[in-house]
């Protein structure tokens, strides 16, 4: 059992609308020596895939992204969820639709940080529909650059994001897979 399989049984918490709260170690406060795991694992997995890059979604996702380009010496690139000013214009976008607040947002990287050449690390805190992944995949896309993996977090192996990926080919790696959490009750594979 990995740390973060640990931290989840022991810490993690099953809230309303099917949501696994996980915030006293990895949305809010965040557990360095379980981070640190985690980025071993996902380099472990990867790294005889040649990861150039790893790209993730601010906020849950800096973290994660951060401690797995770390293990693999390469930048950790994060897609934002709004426009400002010291931003660059020239920009590729895509639309995602949020699981937890139920609307659809915007992310944006700018095209100086993902190139053709890149071989991309994509990461993530969960994967549930697969739509945060879905619009990682858009603007790794519009780059011209190839996805060479996908480190998520928790999966919750009962909505369809994760067979949906495995379908269309992309090597997915899951550390934690939520196989129900029904009735307030949290059963792990
Ligand atoms: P998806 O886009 O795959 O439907 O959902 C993944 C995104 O929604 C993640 O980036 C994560 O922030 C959020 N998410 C989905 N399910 C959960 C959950 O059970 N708990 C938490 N904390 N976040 C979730």
């Amino acid at each position: 059992m990995n740390k973060l399989q640990q931290k989840v049984l022991q810490d993690g918490q099953v809230k309303d609308h099917d949501v696994l709260k996980v915030d006293s170690f990895l949305n809010h406060q965040l557990d360095v020596d379980v981070l640190d795991d985690i980025g071993q694992q996902f380099y472990d997995c990867f790294k005889h895939h040649g990861v150039t890059k790893v790209l993730t979604i601010e906020a849950s996702g800096i973290a994660i992204g951060l401690v797995c380009a770390q293990k693999f010496h390469v930048p950790c690139v994060f897609a934002k969820k709004s426009p400002s000013t010291n931003l660059s214009q020239d920009l590729f976008t895509s639309k995602v639709y949020s699981y937890t607040k139920q609307k659809e947002y915007s992310i944006m990287v700018s095209k100086q940080y993902i190139t053709a050449n890149d071989r991309i690390l994509l990461v993530d805190d969960f994967l549930a529909n697969g739509q945060a992944m879905q619009g990682l995949l858009a603007l790794v896309e519009q780059a011209g650059a190839l996805v060479v993996g996908i480190g998520v977090c928790i999966e919750k192996t009962y909505q369809a994001g994760g067979k949906q990926l495995r379908k269309k080919g992309y090597p997915l790696v899951s550390l934690v897979k939520v196989a129900s959490l029904k009735d307030g009750q949290m059963i792990l594979e």
